[in-house]
């Protein structure tokens, strides 16, 4: 599959690149900055310049499917967790349509689904995840949401916990996230569903 990874230049983005280039697939890393290209151009993989902020259409050409993997990060303001992480997703999902492609992957977070419990801190940030998980879920594409825990920087296990609610909040390597979203790719079963997601005792590749 020819996917697309917004924010493939961020640290769970870059794991998706390698990961899909591991398993037979051909990565475009959507990135927005020049200097940024030589990285997954010695790789083998594609990329493609865009900013999220501004036209993204050029992206999205001969696309089979896409994974978001983009967001502000955590030193940013509210108005920039609301245009990338809120406007820039529901932005891809639009043009994602527009396109005519087949499959979408969103990467959300832990608590999305229930962003009014969340402390006032973050809870900009888990209300922008829960209006673009919402907006993947009407669009009528075949999406799939997951929605990892705290995101370390460990190496990857292959384990984790991947189910439709996890009470206990838990952590994950992104190298492990990264796996299971490349996995479920080809999970029919996968499609329409969101999962939480955090390290566990199930092997990925037996996720069904
Ligand atoms: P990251 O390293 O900050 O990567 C985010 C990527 O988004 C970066 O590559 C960044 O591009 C890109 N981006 C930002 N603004 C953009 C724009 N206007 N146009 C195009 N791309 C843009 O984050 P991460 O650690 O990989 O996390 C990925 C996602 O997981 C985030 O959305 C985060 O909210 C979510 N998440 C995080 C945690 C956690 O514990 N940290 C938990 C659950 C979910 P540049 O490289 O050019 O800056």
């Amino acid at each position: 599959m020819r996917v697309l990874v917004i924010g493939a230049n961020g640290k769970v983005g870059k794991n998706i690149v390698q990961k899909l280039m591991e398993n037979g697939h051909e990565p475009v890393a959507m990135v927005r900055d020049t200097d940024q290209v030589p990285y997954f151009e010695e790789q083998g993989a594609s990329t493609v310049l865009a900013n999220l902020e501004k036209e993204i259409d050029h992206a999205f050409y001969n696309i089979d499917a896409v994974i978001f993997a983009a967001g502000s990060g955590p030193n940013t303001g509210p108005d920039k967790t609301i245009l990338i992480d809120q406007e820039g997703a529901i932005k891809s999902i639009e043009k994602a349509k527009a396109y005519g492609v087949q499959r979408f992957i969103m990467l959300s977070s832990m608590a999305a689904d229930r962003p009014e419990s969340a402390p006032v801190e973050i809870r900009h940030y888990l209300f922008a995840k829960h209006r673009a998980d919402e907006h993947v879920r009407q669009a009528g594409i075949n999406y799939t949401i997951v929605r990892p825990g705290m995101l370390t920087n460990d190496k990857g296990t292959g384990k984790v916990t991947l189910k439709e609610h996890i009470d206990d909040f838990g952590d994950i390597p992104r190298e492990d996230v990264a796996a299971a979203i490349v996995h479920l790719l080809e999970v029919p079963e996968s499609e329409q569903k969101s999962y939480d997601l955090v390290s566990g005792d199930q092997l990925i590749e037996d996720i069904r």
